[in-house]
Formats: structure tokens, C-alpha cells, sequence
């Protein structure tokens, strides 16, 4: 009978034996006496191992809910966190005229969260989306609603002479020797980590991004906590405008600036 497992410590045991049976919670707790086949429970099993040996859940289901979609992930993309929700809401904010066919650029895009999310919620925005990662490319790909220019290749190197009103990145931002990356061994290195201090993506992004933003456009970044001050002064050369935000922990997490 299920009842066991439905008040058992395994961690996360409601969402695998859903997982397993294909059934929600509801169904779980009104069925607790469901008495689980051979199948069954060697599947619950696995599921319960690779759990406790750490690999998220959104890898064993192979799906996370970011604003309000559902996207497919797989080894080969980070999983969605909620603190790049922030990103959609302050790009959904910025242009108030929603008929106009702003370009818009997801640099390094993953499972491709923020061009999906963004293209479905405007259809009227001609959104690109670029990742160095041809597997995650793929993923980014299934998931996707609507008509987005997928292009392969290391940042701007994607999407050489284009230009973009806004472009928008979730860049890896940590820090080479960061401890907090044990606790992320499942998920691409590539997608997480960027050199010493975190910073050799965003220097980069930065550097190139006046030649592919159009007159007035804006840039739109993700970061650590503790880089606010350096990417400032890093974008002050080439942008003004420039506007922090902090995540929903009160973390210093987005800045957007516009080019001068
Ligand atoms: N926010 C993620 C984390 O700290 C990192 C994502 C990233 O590097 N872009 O877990």
C-alpha cells in the first residue's frame, strides 16, 4: 500500500510516487491503501536512490514551472530558478507600446526560459535566442511556442551584425571555487561557473553589446550578489540609465542599462 511511502522520510516522497503512478497528490491521499506493482515499485525505487544521492527533482521529472510555463529540462540545461522571473517582469515592463516588433536578444539561453517566456507573452516581439550549447539548443527548441530565431554559438559570436532593442542574459556568474557549487554538481558547470570571480561571461557580454544594441536599446543582466558595483563600473563607458534590482531574498540579482 502507498500509505507507507506517503509517510515515510524519503525526501520529496509525495512528488516521486506521483511521478511514478502518473497521479496528483489528491489522488495519492484519497487511494492511500493503492497497492503498488512489481513495475511500479522498482521505478519508485530508482527514483527514491537518485533523489537521496541529490539529482534535483525537475531532473528526474524532466520539467520545471517558470512564470507561467512549463519547460522540459535535461542534464544539459541549468534548471529555471525563480529569481530570473525578475528578468521577465522588468523586460515586460519596459516598453509600453506592446504592438511594436521590438528585437529582442536571450543570450545563452538554456532550456530557453526567458525567449520563450518573453515571445509568448508579447507574440508581437521578433525574439532570438542563442546558447554555445547545441544539446541545450535542443531542448530550448522543443519547448518552444512560438517563431524564435534559435541561433548556435559563444555569445555575440551567434548573432554576428544583428542588432537588438533589448537583450536579455542569464549568464553562469559564479565564482570557480564557490563551496555553494557543491550543492549544484548535477547541473551544467558551462552554464554556472565563469571563471575566478565569476565575472569573465559578463565582462565579455558587456564589452561587445554596444555592437549589437540598437540606438537607446537596453541590456538586461543577471548576477551574483556581491557584483553589482563591479558591473557598474563596467558599463558605465558605453551605458547610462543604468537601474539595479534586488531578487525576492532581497539580493542585489538584475541590472538594466541603456545604451548611451
Ligand atoms: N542563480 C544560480 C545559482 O546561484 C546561478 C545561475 C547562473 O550562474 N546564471 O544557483
Amino acid at each position: 500500500m502507498i500509505r507507507k511511502y506517503l509517510t515515510s522520510q524519503h525526501k520529496d516522497i509525495i512528488q516521486l510516487l506521483s511521478l511514478t503512478l502518473g497521479k496528483n497528490n489528491a489522488w495519492l491521499f484519497a487511494n492511500d491503501n493503492y497497492q503498488l506493482n512489481k513495475d511500479e515499485i522498482q521505478k519508485l525505487n530508482v527514483l527514491i536512490k537518485n533523489r537521496a544521492n541529490g539529482v534535483p527533482f525537475a531532473y528526474l521529472s524532466g520539467a520545471k514551472g517558470f512564470y507561467h510555463l512549463d519547460f522540459k529540462v535535461t542534464t544539459d540545461t541549468l534548471i529555471p530558478r525563480p529569481e530570473t522571473e525578475l528578468l521577465i517582469d522588468i523586460a515586460l515592463n519596459l516598453f509600453t507600446d506592446n504592438k511594436e516588433p521590438y528585437n529582442i536578444l536571450d543570450l545563452g539561453t538554456g532550456s530557453g526560459i526567458i525567449a520563450i517566456t518573453l515571445a509568448d507573452k508579447n507574440p508581437h516581439w521578433q525574439v532570438s535566442a542563442t546558447d554555445f550549447s547545441q544539446y541545450a539548443l535542443e531542448v530550448a527548441k522543443k519547448n518552444s511556442t512560438n517563431d524564435i530565431n534559435f541561433q548556435q554559438g559563444s555569445w555575440f559570436d551567434a548573432v554576428p551584425k544583428q542588432r537588438f532593442d533589448l537583450i536579455i542574459s542569464n549568464p553562469p556568474y559564479i565564482k570557480e571555487n564557490d563551496p555553494h557549487l557543491l550543492k549544484l554538481k548535477h547541473e551544467p558547470i558551462s552554464a554556472l561557473v565563469s571563471g575566478k570571480d565569476g565575472l569573465d561571461d559578463i565582462r565579455l557580454i558587456i564589452k561587445r553589446a554596444h555592437q549589437h544594441i540598437n540606438k537607446r536599446g537596453y541590456l538586461l543582466l543577471e548576477h551574483g550578489y556581491d557584483q553589482q558595483e563591479e558591473i557598474i563600473s563596467l558599463l558605465q563607458e558605453k551605458f547610462s540609465y543604468i537601474k539595479t534590482f534586488k531578487d525576492y531574498n532581497f539580493k542585489n540579482r538584475a541590472i538594466l542599462s541603456r545604451l548611451k
